[in-house]
């Protein structure tokens, strides 16, 4: 069944919407088997959003947006991007042949999110500015231009797709994590989630999580309580300096009694690293900042032990290929194909 299908009960469907599906959602929710021993918590999970068509979460809100454009006869669907937006867009847009026009910051999103959105023939216009000037300007033609739809998550059936994740947390687990852990950079997933947590609290009688966000230290305009006007990261994907969706995070967190803070960019490149060589999963740099959070929790005294904790890994590490040559050394030994020189290294 299709995701927007299993949850249209939650969502903004009516009998005009058309069901769509790229194969969204459904993504594993992996057990942690070594992390979860220095965070101490009783048990750890990841999402792998990664999983997504387009290699992250945005698929889940994207493919709620294109079918409200759909449903309203819209021809062009517009965003601006740090990447991942992009790359989700174009490909429901290849796939439900609407034109594609992505706004992306001149030189600041990865090569891998470039490279799909350039194969899924999406119109690219570079921005000689950042993130929220590119966002502003789609604003402005999607306000003028009726045809024209925007897609970024200031388009509330964005969030309404992303609440998806949060259910299928609770109906794969049957009950709530006490920790709700995910990156925050425009502020939308963070808001979609805690929806979704509350739609469940009030229809199961679930308990709800702890929203447990973080920024990078030089982008992070909720935790500082100010925009950023010139925010600084290499987590790309995160590197928002006036997030769209502010206030409904600042409500998530003080709703949740959650918590939110800043990480440095050394740990999250080490955090990079860590989650790929301890559990076997390759993530993107702003995906990478949760696990770097948790650890800054440990290492603040935060006490875990009997709590559950959930990371939501929004994005695939194959998106990043620029970032893995910046920042993974490769150590390989070369030999002749010969089996006595096979031997030489491994037998030693
Ligand atoms: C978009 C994105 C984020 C940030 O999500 P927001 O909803 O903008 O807070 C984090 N990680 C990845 C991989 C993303 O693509």
């Amino acid at each position: 069944m299709y995701l927007i299908e299993k949850y249209k009960n939650f969502l903004p469907i009516n009998s005009d919407t058309p069901l769509i599906s790229m194969g969204e959602g459904f993504t594993p929710l992996v057990k942690s088997r070594n992390i979860v021993k220095d965070i101490g918590c009783k048990e750890l999970y990841f999402k792998l959003e990664g999983c997504n068509p387009s290699g992250s979460f945005k698929d889940r809100g994207m493919v709620m947006a294109v079918s409200k454009a759909l449903e309203k006869k819209a021809k062009k669907i517009i965003c601006a991007s740090t990447g991942n937006t992009s790359a989700s867009a174009a490909a429901f847009g290849a796939y439900c042949d609407l034109e594609t026009i992505v706004l992306i910051p001149e030189g600041k999103i990865s090569l891998g999110k470039l490279s799909q959105t350039v194969a899924y023939g999406a119109k690219i216009i570079s921005v000689r500015g950042n993130f929220d000037q590119a966002l502003n300007l789609v604003k402005e033609i999607a306000d003028k231009q009726d045809s024209i739809e925007l897609v970024n998550s200031l388009n509330p059936n964005r969030i309404h797709g992303q609440k998806t994740g949060a259910f299928e947390i609770v109906d794969e687990l049957g009950y709530s994590p006490d920790y709700m852990v995910l990156p925050v950079g425009n502020a939308g997933n963070i808001t979609a989630y805690w929806e979704g947590y509350k739609i469940y609290h009030d229809l199961k009688n679930i308990e709800l999580p702890k929203m447990t966000g973080f920024q990078a230290m030089n982008s992070a305009p909720i935790v500082n309580n100010a925009p950023v006007k010139n925010p600084q990261t290499i987590a790309t994907a995160i590197r928002i300096g006036n997030p769209a969706s502010w206030n409904q995070a600042k409500n998530a967190l003080e709703e949740s009694n959650g918590s939110i803070n800043a990480i440095e960019d050394d740990r999250i490149i080490e955090a990079y690293k860590h989650i790929a060589s301890m559990e076997g999963i390759f993530v993107e740099p702003a995906s990478s900042i949760t696990i770097a959070g948790l650890y800054d929790m440990k290492n603040k005294n935060y006490d875990f032990s009997g709590q559950s904790v959930v990371c939501v890994l929004t994005g695939s590490g194959l998106k990043d290929p620029g970032f893995a040559e910046t920042y993974l050394e490769l150590e390989q030994q070369i030999i002749d194909p010969d089996i006595n020189a096979l031997e030489e290294i491994l037998l030693v």
